[in-house]
This record gives structure tokens, C-alpha cells and sequence, in this order.
């Protein structure tokens, strides 16, 4: 007779909520939809902003793009877990989305910036791991907002503009990676999601498991 498949041990533990942050261009939201493409366990905070929408970006999916009025509707009446003043534009975080996936133990993707990180650093610590993305030169970030062809000249000066200004918060973050070789950054960023689930803080299902283990 063949011998019974091992049963897989399930441990219930916490959601994480990863917060991706980076200079605009070093790769982050590239780095993002590869993790939301290959990792069926996490899913994507989809922030509102007044930014316009890119010709790639489709609503809801990428964004919720909203009028300036619709988002200080949203904020003044706390549906959004944070919120920041980015590049000119204005970015969210809905509430609800993410206290529905916190509460059935689900992971979550936030590709926001340093304002937005700090913010949910301050209110959800216990569940939050921050990577910070780098680029390996400034010369490459500037290429690279130019590769990417979906801003205006202005729009990619103002963000080169800010750019050393959001590096200079590398330090408040958990892991730093340097986005030189695509596939070596999202090995970086898989190990970490896979380490940072197996954390004994965020599995509280083995209080149990040991109990059963040992008794
Ligand atoms: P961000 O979300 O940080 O603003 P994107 O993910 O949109 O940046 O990446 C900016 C551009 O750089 C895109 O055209 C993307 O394809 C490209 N890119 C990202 N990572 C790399 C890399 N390691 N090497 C070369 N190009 C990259
Ligand atoms: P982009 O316009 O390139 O999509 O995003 C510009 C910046 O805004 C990026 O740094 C991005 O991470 C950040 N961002 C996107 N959504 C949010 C959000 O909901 N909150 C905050 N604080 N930043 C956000």
C-alpha cells in the first residue's frame, strides 16, 4: 500500500503588510507586480490619488484616480489609513481594504512612499516590513524615468528633483536593496517575504501546534 501523502502543517499566523518605497524610477512598482504575479498569498493595496492617470494604468487596478474634492472627502472622513502630498499629487491608502485583509490573517503590498511608510510604521508596527529600493546610480535612475516614458519632461525633472530628498530616508526602513540586476532585487525581496513569514511574533497559530506537539 502507498504510503499516505504527508499532511502539510498549516500555522496560523498574522498578515504582513510589506511596504515597498523607493526614489520614483529605481523599480519599485516593477519589483511589485512581479511579487503580485508569482506570489498568490499577497495582495496589492490599491491607493487613491489625484495624480493623472498614465496611458499603461487602468483604474482600479493600478490606482483609484480620483478629483482633488473626492479625495478630501476620503481623508476628512478617515477612510484612509494614511496619506501624503507626493511629487504635487495626492496619495492614499483606503482603510477598509486593508483592515478586511489584516483581519483574515492576509498579506499586503504597499508600494507608497517614506510619508506613507512612517505613517503605518507608527500605527501597525507589530505588522509592518518596510524595503527600501535604491537605484545603483543616479544616472540610472534618470534613464530609467525616461525608459519608462510615461511622464512628461517636467514631471520627470520634478521627481529627479525630489529624488535625493526621498533617498535620504533609506536609514527608516527594515531592508535596503540596490535594484541593479532585476531578477538579484526580487530574489532580495522574495527571501525576505519568505523569512518574515515564518517569524515566531506573527505565527500565533503555534501556540497550539506546540501544545498538540507535546501533549
Ligand atoms: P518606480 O515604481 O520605482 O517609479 P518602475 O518600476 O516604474 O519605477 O521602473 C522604472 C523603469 O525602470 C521601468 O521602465 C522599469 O521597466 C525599469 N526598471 C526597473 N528595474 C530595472 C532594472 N533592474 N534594470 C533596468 N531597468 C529597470
Ligand atoms: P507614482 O505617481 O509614480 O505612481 O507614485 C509617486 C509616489 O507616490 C511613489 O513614491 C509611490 O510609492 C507613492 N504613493 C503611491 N500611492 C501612495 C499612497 O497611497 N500613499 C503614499 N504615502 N504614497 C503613495
Amino acid at each position: 500500500m502507498a504510503a499516505a501523502a504527508p499532511s502539510s502543517v498549516k500555522i496560523a499566523r498574522r498578515g504582513l503588510m510589506l511596504v515597498i518605497s523607493s526614489p520614483s524610477g529605481a523599480g519599485k512598482s516593477t519589483i511589485a507586480r512581479t511579487l503580485m504575479d508569482r506570489d498568490q498569498q499577497i495582495g496589492l493595496s490599491v491607493s487613491v490619488t489625484t495624480r493623472q492617470r498614465r496611458q499603461s494604468e487602468i483604474e482600479g487596478v493600478h490606482y483609484h484616480f480620483v478629483s482633488q474634492r473626492e479625495f478630501e472627502r476620503l481623508r476628512d472622513s478617515d477612510s484612509l489609513l494614511e496619506w501624503a502630498q507626493v511629487h504635487g499629487n495626492y496619495y492614499g491608502t483606503p482603510r477598509e481594504a486593508v483592515e478586511i485583509a489584516m483581519g483574515e490573517g492576509r498579506d499586503m503590498l504597499f508600494d507608497i512612499d517614506w510619508q506613507g511608510a512612517q505613517q503605518l510604521q507608527e500605527k501597525m508596527s507589530a505588522d509592518v516590513v518596510s524595503i527600501f529600493i535604491l537605484p545603483p546610480t543616479m544616472a540610472e535612475l534618470q534613464s530609467r524615468l525616461h525608459r519608462r516614458a510615461e511622464d512628461t519632461e517636467e514631471v520627470i525633472q520634478t521627481r529627479l528633483n525630489n529624488s535625493r530628498a526621498e533617498i535620504a530616508h533609506w536609514r527608516e526602513y527594515d531592508y535596503v536593496i540596490v535594484n541593479d540586476d532585476l531578477n538579484s532585487a526580487f530574489d532580495a525581496v522574495q527571501s525576505i517575504v519568505k523569512a518574515e513569514r515564518l517569524r515566531r511574533d506573527r505565527r500565533h497559530g503555534l501556540f497550539d501546534f506546540v501544545e498538540g506537539l507535546i501533549a
